[in-house]
């Protein structure tokens, strides 16, 4: 076990971060004001304030600023404009079937 006063220096090793993230110093995960989150509610949306744990919106979980994972917004944003293309060909097949 490592000496507690060298606790973090060890955890930041065990997880193999080299330059530990500015926002989340290497957990991967940060507290946000709201039940949102790392998500961008539009402003019109009822916010539920509750401090809500859950991935840092800069790392995205790996705790290294240098070497991010998977940006869940950049993802379900992308998610968003494909189910949009969806709806759309539906729309396009149900017009084709009905002429
Ligand atoms: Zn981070």
């Amino acid at each position: 076990m490592p000496d507690p006063a060298d606790y973090p220096r060890w955890a930041l090793s065990w997880r193999n971060i080299v330059a530990p993230c500015v926002k989340c110093q290497g957990r991967g995960g940060v507290t946000y004001k709201s039940r949102a989150a790392w998500r961008e509610t539009p402003r019109h949306h009822r916010i539920h304030r509750a401090p809500t744990y859950a991935v840092c919106d800069q790392c995205w979980g790996s705790g290294d600023r240098d070497r991010r994972w998977a940006n869940l917004r950049e993802m379900e944003a992308h998610a968003s404009d494909l189910q949009s293309e969806i709806h759309l060909l539906q729309r396009r097949i149900e017009a084709l079937k009905g002429s």
